[in-house]
């Protein structure tokens, strides 16, 4: 499980942290640019208070000669040229003494509430034509100088081409953003930051962007996203096949049982008497997905070693509940289903647990479960082993030994176990032939069976000449490839259909 989800993992891990460095990248880069607008506008609002400073000079000047007409012009001209002001005046005793604006007129609406100090910013409703601006003070020998700027010079001074900032002019409590009126400064926030003016006492507000935006990383980093996703998935599927590489054949065939590889084959159980079938053997085979199938003599002994046979085991037998299940109606009484049990297995703890629970899962009670118990391996015959055994045959199970004749442990064990059956090995059938001397072999292994009193089955019957010897030794019960090869489940239910009428009617009930 772990190394299939590693190379998905590692990848998500490296795209994320790419992402993140790549956001932090642009984190940074957003931050300083958000500075250097805010330089920028501080740059121009010191170029607008210059220009109010040159008008100033040349307010001073005028208000030690007088305000003649000609003078009042020159305030004017000022006035005009220098491209942010809007208007000069000079104010003696609370009064306008001498004005920009023909007529001596001004644009504030109360001189006497300006407080006293070189900046102030007057709200809309300050000013005549109801749009705030920035006023210029500076006390003089002849009276007070006020320049006045437009609010849309100051705008223009704060305005910026990026969507998330804002930047604000702020002097004293007072603050003018890029729309809106003068405003009364609220405490900063932290994600605010500003820049003192240089050479006035103003702060140039601007608020920082936020440390994580996915709209900036689609926006300014769209593509190197999709170089990492590109890495990412490269370097998910060099990881993946290193692993695999990596993977041993235990933990493969571990991943086959999760993922529902091992899947049942039936072969079918032979009543050689009248060619009607008996029931079916259940083997086990690995559908895999690179290479096919694979036969069980290559994993059902690393199965054993690796200590993966109870799982199999457990996972074929669901299976086989299921597929039972769903022709339970359709199967004979007495039908039976056998299947391979490792010594591993049958020692377990969990054994005699294991296969009650299978035989409850059965819909269909008048089945013949089979225990396939093999000869080949040692069986470690104990006190222990013949109590699982005999219980579970007490509980309505057949036992079978397998692969009778080929076993090392004797024959003294088969008084204290209840069997119901013996299998005799293929390779004793497989030497029968047109050669009278072929089946000696056999005729001893038969002879022993009938003398044990044990019911026999015969496996691997392929020829003509073997079910007519077995015929002759009234051995009934025949499996092989002359009547069927192991198949998959709807391979079985065909075979079941297809059965001529009258074994159908004996074998499937309708
Ligand atoms: P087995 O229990 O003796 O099963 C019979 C084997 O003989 C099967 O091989 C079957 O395909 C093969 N066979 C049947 N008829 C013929 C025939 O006419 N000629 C020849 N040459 N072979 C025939 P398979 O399926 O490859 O299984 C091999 C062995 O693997 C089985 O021998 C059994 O010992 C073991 N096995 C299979 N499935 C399981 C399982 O689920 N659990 C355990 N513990 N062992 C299993
Ligand atoms: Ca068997
Ligand atoms: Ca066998």
């Amino acid at each position: 499980m772990f190394r299939a989800t590693l190379p998905t993992l590692a990848a998500v891990l490296f795209f994320i942290t790419g992402a993140f460095i790549l956001n932090l990248q642009l984190w940074y880069s957003a931050k300083n640019e958000s500075l250097a607008s805010a330089n920028r506008a501080m740059q121009s609002m010191d170029e607008i208070l210059q220009e109010a400073r040159a008008a100033t000079n040349t307010a001073i000047a005028i208000a030690a000669k007088g305000c003649s007409v000609d003078n009042q012009y020159q305030l004017g001209t000022e006035a005009a040229l220098q491209p942010h002001l809007r208007t000069i005046l000079i104010m003696t005793n609370g009064k306008v003494w001498c004005s920009s604006l023909p007529g001596n007129r001004l644009l504030l609406n109360n001189l006497a509430a300006l407080p006293d100090r070189e900046l102030t910013l007057v709200p809309a409703k300050g000013n005549i034509q109801n749009r705030p601006s920035l006023v210029y003070r500076t006390p003089s020998a002849h009276g007070i100088i006020l320049v006045t700027v437009s609010d849309s010079h100051l705008r223009d001074a704060l305005g910026t081409s990026k969507k998330y900032l804002h930047l604000r002019l702020v002097i004293g409590q007072q603050v003018l953003g890029y729309r809106g009126d003068v405003q009364e400064l609220k405490a900063d926030t932290k994600n605010d930051a500003f820049v003192n003016g240089q050479s006035h006492a103003y702060r140039i507000l601007y608020n920082l962007p936020p440390f994580f935006s996915l709209e900036r990383i689609f926006r300014q980093g769209a593509g190197l996203l999709l170089f990492l996703l590109l890495l990412s998935s490269i370097a998910a599927w060099i990881l993946g096949k290193y692993v695999n590489k990596t993977t041993t054949p235990a933990d493969a065939l571990d991943s086959a049982i999760k993922r529902g590889e091992i899947i049942p084959y039936y072969q079918p159980v032979m009543d050689g008497r009248d060619n009607s079938i008996r029931g079916v053997e259940v083997l086990a085979r690995w559908k895999h997905p690179g290479t096919g199938f694979i036969s069980p003599a290559s994993f059902i002994p690393l199965a054993e070693k690796s200590g993966l046979i109870i799982p199999l085991t457990l996972s074929l037998m669901r299976q086989v509940v299921t597929h039972m299940n769903a022709i339970s109606t359709k199967l004979p009484e007495g039908f039976h289903v056998g299947i391979n049990f490792s010594a591993a297995h049958i020692n377990a703890a969990t054994f005699v647990e294991d296969c009650l629970k299978y035989q409850a899962g059965f819909m269909n009670k008048h089945l013949t479960l089979v225990l396939e118990v093999t000869e080949r391996e040692p069986l470690h015959v104990d006190e222990q082993l013949i109590h699982n055994l005999n219980t579970l045959h007490a509980s309505g199970f057949a036992i079978a030994l397998d692969d009778f004749g080929t076993g090392y442990s004797g024959l003294s064990y088969l008084h204290d176990l209840n069997i119901d059956y013996i299998k005799i090995d293929q390779s004793f059938v497989a030497r029968v032939n047109e050669d009278k001397d072929s089946t000696k072999l056999l005729d001893c292994v038969l002879e022993l069976a009938r003398k044990l009193s044990l019911t026999i089955v015969a496996e691997g019957v392929e020829t003509k000449t073997q079910l007519d010897y077995l015929n002759r030794n009234n051995i009934s019960l025949l499996q092989g490839y002359y009547f069927y090869k192991p198949v998959k489940f709807v391979e079985l239910i065909k075979i079941l259909l297809s059965k001529p009428k009258e074994k159908i009617e004996r074998y499937i009930e309708t």
